[in-house]
């Protein structure tokens, strides 16, 4: 197993994860990110704007899963 491809699988793992159950998350309107349903304010940018249209997160989840660096999944923060 080579340690270097972890965090992509994870990664997907996560997505995956969001988009079987959508409707326990939201996206950020200020970064992007997909947090918890229960999340106030975004860990990322502090925004407490989110879209928790399902479409929305389902999107968003295969978007961050095909980028490669940088952008969150928060959802396990909250
Ligand atoms: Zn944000």
């Amino acid at each position: 197993m080579c340690p270097a491809e972890l965090p992509m699988n994870e990664r997907s793992r996560q997505a995956a994860k969001i988009q079987e159950n959508p409707q326990d998350y939201k996206v950020c309107e200020g970064c992007g990110s997909i947090v918890t349903s229960r999340t106030t304010a975004c860990p990322s940018c502090h925004a407490y704007q989110f879209d928790p249209g399902e479409q929305r997160v389902i999107k968003q989840a295969r978007a961050l899963a095909r980028r490669n660096a940088n952008s969150v999944l928060s959802s396990d923060l909250a």
